[in-house]
C-alpha cells in the first residue's frame, strides 16, 4: 500500500532545527504537543527559545535536497543570529531551503540582505492564518501581527525572492480574504490546510478553556460543507494548493514521495 505523507513531509525532503522552544508560543503547536509529551519541555518553558549550536552540523550534513527550515521553532529576533548561521550551512551546501516562519519584519530584511545570491534556491513561505489580530493572538500569542506579516511578504517580494504563503492552520473562515490580500506579492503557492488533533493538542499544550471552546468553535465552523464550497471557489486558481487534512476530507489524492508537493 502506498504511504500518504503528511505535514512537513509534503513540502520537504529534510528538516533543520537548531533550536528547542519557540517564543511563540501557539496553542496549537505540534511540536511543543510532541516536546512535552516526550518530557523535553514542559507548558511553561516552551516559549523560552534556545540556541542549539550543535544541531548546526546537521544543516551542513547530506546530499543537496529541498529542506524545510525551521519546522519545531521560529525564526525570531532573539535567535537570529544561529539561524543565520543554519541558513548559511545549507545554502553553502546546496539545499533548497524553503524558509517557513510567522515573519518578523527584522528577520527577513536580515535575511535578504545576507542571501541576495541565493533567490533561486531560497524561498519564504509566511505563516498567516487569519487576517484578525485578534484571532491572531488568541492563537499565537508572541508571534507577529498581520501588518508585520503583510509588509515582511511584501519585502521578499520587492527584493525578488521566491515568494509563498501557507493559511495552515485556518484560524477562522476568511481564508479568501487573506488569498485575494497575498496574491499579488505571492509568486508561487498558497497553502490552504486545517489545524490537525485539535483536542489533543490544546490539552497537552495546557490550553485554557476559553481556547479549549474556540477550538471547538473552529471545528464546527470548519465543516465538510464550508471546506468544499471553499475548494469549489479556490480550485481554478494556479498558485492554490491544499494540504493533506483538506484533501482527505475531500477525497482528493495526496502524495505518495516527500517533497512532491511544492
Ligand atoms: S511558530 Fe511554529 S514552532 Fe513556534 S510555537 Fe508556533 S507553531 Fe510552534
Amino acid at each position: 500500500m502506498t504511504k500518504q505523507l503528511t505535514g512537513t513531509k509534503e513540502w520537504a525532503c529534510k528538516t533543520v532545527n537548531v533550536c528547542m522552544g519557540c517564543s511563540h508560543d501557539c496553542a496549537y503547536c505540534y511540536a511543543k504537543s510532541m516536546a512535552i509529551r516526550f518530557g523535553r519541555s514542559s507548558v511553561g518553558t516552551w516559549k523560552q527559545q534556545t540556541a542549539l549550536p550543535a544541531k548546526l552540523l546537521e544543516a551542513g550534513r547530506g546530499k543537496p535536497t529541498r529542506v524545510m527550515f525551521p519546522s519545531t521553532h521560529d525564526i525570531t529576533p532573539e535567535c537570529l543570529d544561529i539561524c543565520m548561521d543554519a541558513l548559511r550551512r545549507l545554502l553553502a551546501k546546496g539545499h533548497e531551503v524553503v524558509v517557513v516562519t510567522k515573519p518578523h519584519l527584522e528577520c527577513i530584511q536580515a535575511i535578504c540582505d545576507w542571501f541576495p545570491y541565493h533567490r533561486d534556491k531560497l524561498m519564504f513561505r509566511f505563516t498567516i492564518g487569519s487576517m484578525s489580530d485578534a484571532v491572531l493572538k488568541a492563537w499565537e500569542p508572541n508571534a507577529p501581527t498581520y501588518e508585520e506579516r503583510r509588509l515582511a511578504l511584501q519585502w521578499a517580494y520587492e527584493f525578488e525572492f521566491q515568494t509563498s504563503v501557507s493559511c495552515e492552520p485556518m484560524l477562522d473562515t476568511h481564508v479568501e480574504d487573506i488569498v485575494e490580500a497575498v496574491d499579488a506579492d505571492v509568486t508561487d503557492t498558497i497553502w490552504i490546510g486545517l489545524m490537525n488533533d485539535v483536542k489533543q493538542r490544546l490539552t497537552l499544550n495546557g490550553a485554557s478553556p476559553e481556547m479549549h471552546k474556540m477550538g471547538a468553535e473552529l471545528i464546527r465552523q470548519c465543516s465538510r460543507e464550508m471546506i468544499g464550497d471553499l475548494y469549489g471557489r479556490l480550485k481554478d486558481n494556479p498558485k492554490i494548493r491544499w494540504k493533506d487534512s483538506i484533501k482527505k476530507m475531500l477525497g482528493l489524492e495526496r502524495p505518495s514521495r516527500a517533497g512532491l508537493d511544492i
